[in-house]
């Protein structure tokens, strides 16, 4: 008896499927749904999830959100929603972030045509949580049918060339119908607040670009992840400034206009817990902007529809919310020389 998931829409940026009119669109999902198919699962597409799925050691034992009935927390009934979750919209590319149940996840996902990894964090705080059930860690998930996987890269972080407790993965993937290869990273940033916890971040930051840097090989790049850095913070602008890979923030892209500088959605994660009420970005999905473009990005649920004690909840599995972009990739003739 699991309430449903809120439905949520995709804010489509460009004009498509025959549509005439310009700018921005709304559509609903079970609009979208329909004609998706055709243009997300096509070869010249890409739709990405990133989500950080809330370790369950640490959502039930640790984090202490204290407007969540314990009921919602339950492994046996959460673990679907989270797979409904990432199998609802249809992702061609999953990245992960908490993971301490990747057999689980890439058991039921095996089913459903994808394949992944997953790395863990070297020292998991799940780890010292009694019944855990192994550390957590970050994961990438593909289909199969869209993607053969050439390399798989996984790294602890270095801080000042010293190992860190955080990790990323990289996977380089080709297009099976038309060879076009990509380099999907993924990772999840040192937590809490805190100046030298910022400096730490954009040392971790940086590791993962020279990481990306070493690996992608030219190839067009997608790095997604929980940075645990609001769009204010150092290491922010030490991934849109990076210069090897010249990235941009899907979100912040799909707000972009003509007079306004882009700017992120107001939040990726609320939460309560003891100490307070949390609500900001620190999720990202960012792209080599001169390979690919935003062309819809799905919606956050709004304050109403996530209710008053916020998340993770029965209708939320998660304290993140997940983040799905489709991506086109450009035209020869789009690409800056
Ligand atoms: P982080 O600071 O990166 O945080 C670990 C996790 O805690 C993240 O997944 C984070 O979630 C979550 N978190 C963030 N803020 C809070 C909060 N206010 N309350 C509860 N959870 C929160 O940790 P590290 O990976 O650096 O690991 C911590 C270290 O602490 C480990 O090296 C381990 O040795 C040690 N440790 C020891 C324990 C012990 O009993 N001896 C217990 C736990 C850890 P998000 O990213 O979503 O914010
Ligand atoms: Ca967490």
């Amino acid at each position: 008896n699991l309430p449903a998931l809120v439905k949520r829409s995709f804010r489509r940026l460009r004009p498509q499927f025959g549509d005439t009119s310009e700018g921005v669109r709304v559509l609903q999902w079970n609009v979208l749904s329909r004609v998706c198919g055709e243009a997300v699962s096509s070869p010249y597409h890409i739709r990405v999830l990133q989500w950080n799925v809330l370790s369950q050691a640490l959502g039930q034992m640790n984090d202490n959100f204290v407007c969540c009935p314990d009921e919602a927390l339950e492994w046996r009934s959460r673990r679907y929603h989270i797979v409904e979750e990432i199998v609802e919209y249809c992702p061609d590319i999953v990245c992960l972030q908490e993971v301490d149940h990747f057999t689980f996840l890439k058991t039921v996902l095996g089913t459903q045509g994808y394949n992944g990894i997953f790395f863990p964090k070297p020292d998991s705080p799940c780890l010292y949580i009694k019944g855990n059930n192994g550390p957590d860690g970050c994961a990438i998930f593909y289909r199969e049918d869209k993607f053969e996987l050439l390399k798989t890269v996984t790294r602890v972080l270095e801080v000042w060339r010293v190992q860190s407790n955080q990790v990323a993965v990289v996977m380089v993937l080709r297009v099976r119908e038309t060879g076009q290869e990509i380099c999907v990273a993924t990772t999840h940033l040192k937590a809490r607040t805190g100046a030298l916890l910022s400096t730490l971040r954009n040392e971790q930051g940086k590791d993962v670009l020279d990481f990306v840097t070493t690996h992608h090989g030219g190839r067009p790049v997608i790095i997604c992840g929980d940075f645990n850095a609001e769009p204010t913070e150092p290491v922010y602008r030490t991934v849109m400034n990076c210069e090897a890979l010249r990235l941009a923030s899907a979100y912040a892209s799909s707000r972009d206009s003509a007079d306004t500088s882009p700017i992120e959605p107001p939040y990726t994660t609320w939460k309560i817990r003891e100490e307070g009420e949390v609500c900001h970005t620190i999720d990202y999905v960012f792209y080599s902007q001169d390979n690919f473009t935003v062309e819809a990005v799905l919606d956050f649920p709004t304050g109403e529809e996530i209710g008053e004690g916020r998340v993770p909840s029965f209708c939320y599995p998660s304290d993140h919310f997940s983040l799905v972009c489709d991506f086109r990739f450009k035209d020869a003739n789009e690409v800056a020389p």
